[in-house]
């Protein structure tokens, strides 16, 4: 008898979490490979014009064409789901190509969306300039005021759209309370979980409809591809979302899949150890940099205006925080100290890496609203990554003393 397969639900709804991201949704061929399989393979092929009827017409199960369906692509999505709690996934090339068919799937002409002010800067493009030129409108709110998302609500208003936390600012959205919100006005909630991952926040526990990803982040988390997902009801998954993306094929490729795949079997490992190294670095730097007048940002510590909210709705707080040193002079001289940690604009990686947001990550946005959510000419963010702990202290030690800190 063959052992259970990850793909078998009815076995994999028992397995705990570390199982499910290193088992969850593996699928053997008749050769038993350990590892993963990576099919690559753009189409298939059938043993008689009968099948391809068949298949075509939904009425026989079977791959299609690669823009459809991949084993690899689908070993993923099946993990993802599992790791989510959600009943489907399907995968994206990226993050953005995610939250674009998340949104337009389901919008029209005439709807409302209400979204979140704090977001990164390519979902604030979706919301100020994109949905707009379809005729959507969108009220961007406080995400940490309740009160706003309630006042927001219109009767065309068809999805609340935000992050939690947010990028680069770290607001945290009450999940049980605008996700509840949301049912009671039959308005759909799309999650853009990112910073987060299904191992430190499970958004669907709060009622959330759909969690959309950027995989590229701490999924894959170890800097190497870009990949996107979305998860939902099985029916809202091929009712509302297939038939978009099948037609506007916005598909993971198989190899890029593959590697996301390695990357969850360690996710739990990574995003438990690096939120902690996030915290403890935190934790030294924040003394000094609130001596030098700026401050610090990381759901994971006392000071953060959310952290009861944050403690409470997530397992822990993930590996990125923000820091406020004042200037765009003094943050440029901080990254440049750096001899260890990287200036770079990714996130989730394994190794830490620290940005300039207002130049770089959101720098595609106007000064106003770029400045309304946050971003200021003296925000940094970090992402704290799998360093020695006290090799990240004493860089960051010697970054702000050279910038005069
Ligand atoms: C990075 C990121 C995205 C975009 O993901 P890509 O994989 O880079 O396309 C979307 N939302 C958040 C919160 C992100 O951090």
């Amino acid at each position: 008898m063959k052992k259970t397969t990850g793909m078998d639900r009815a076995a994999t709804a028992n397995w705990r979490p570390a199982t499910r991201a290193l088992r969850g949704g593996t699928w053997r061929s008749e050769h038993g490979e350990t590892s993963e399989a990576l099919f690559l393979t753009s189409g298939y092929t059938y043993d008689d014009a009968q099948t391809v009827a068949d298949r075509f017409a939904g009425t026989a199960q079977g791959m299609t064409y690669s823009r459809l369906q991949n084993p690899t692509v689908a070993m993923l999505e099946e993990r993802i789901a599992l790791m989510e709690g959600a009943e489907a996934c399907r995968t994206q090339a990226t993050g953005m190509a995610a939250m674009t068919a998340a949104l337009l799937c389901q919008l029209a002409t005439g709807d409302h969306v209400v979204a979140a002010r704090a977001a990164f800067g390519s979902c604030r493009w979706l919301c100020d300039q994109l949905l707009p030129k379809f005729g959507i409108d969108v009220t961007i709110i406080d995400s940490a005021d309740n009160a706003a998302w309630e006042a927001a609500i219109r009767p065309n208003t068809k999805v609340f759209f935000f992050e939690t936390p947010a990028n680069p600012t770290l607001d945290i959205v009450d999940l049980a309370y605008v996700c509840g919100l949301a049912r009671t006005h039959g308005i759909t909630t799309v999650v853009d979980n990112a910073f987060a991952s299904p191992v430190l926040q499970r958004p669907m526990e709060y009622g959330a409809d759909v969690v959309a990803y950027s995989a590229t982040k701490l999924m894959d988390g170890q800097g190497r591809v870009l990949a996107g997902a979305i998860c939902s009801s099985k029916q809202w998954i091929d009712e509302v979302l297939m038939p978009f993306q099948r037609n506007t094929g916005p598909t993971l490729s198989a190899f890029n899949a593959w590697v996301v795949l390695k990357g969850l079997e360690t996710l739990p490992l990574r995003a438990f150890k690096q939120s902690e190294q996030a915290v403890a670095l935190g934790e030294f730097l924040e003394p000094r940099v609130t001596k030098a007048g700026g401050h610090l940002l990381h759901p994971g510590l006392p000071s953060h205006p959310q952290h009861n909210l944050a403690m409470a709705q997530m397992d822990a707080t993930g590996p990125i925080f923000a820091l406020d040193v004042g200037t765009r002079a003094r943050a440029f001289a901080v990254l440049d100290a750096l001899k260890l940690v990287d200036i770079s604009n990714n996130i989730g990686d394994a190794r830490s890496l620290m940005c300039h947001p207002a130049s770089s990550t959101h720098a595609n946005m106007g000064d106003e609203a770029r400045a309304a959510m946050g971003v200021t000419e003296g925000l940094l963010r970090i992402n704290v990554g799998l360093e020695d702990i006290a090799d990240l202290v004493e860089d960051m030690d010697q970054a702000l003393s050279a910038a005069g800190m």
